[in-house]
């Protein structure tokens, strides 16, 4: 299990620093998660203004 950043992302980068294990990273367009580190905490889907990260 491992979040993924959908279409909805608008780059704002608020989730990037949230990350406990900093597997967020600025792509091209939207941001990307790196599903081998994420741990499901979570943290950025509450921090997206936008609900961008979902559970997959
Ligand atoms: Fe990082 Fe947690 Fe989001 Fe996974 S769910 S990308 S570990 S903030
Ligand atoms: Fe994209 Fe949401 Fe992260 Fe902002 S907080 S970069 S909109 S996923």
């Amino acid at each position: 299990m491992a979040y993924v950043i959908t279409d909805e992302c608008i780059g704002c980068g608020a989730c990037e620093d949230q990350c406990p294990v900093s597997c967020i990273s600025a792509g091209d367009p939207i941001y990307v998660i790196d599903a081998d580190s994420c741990i499901d905490c979570g943290n950025c889907a509450g921090t997206c203004p936008v609900g961008a990260p979902q559970a997959e």
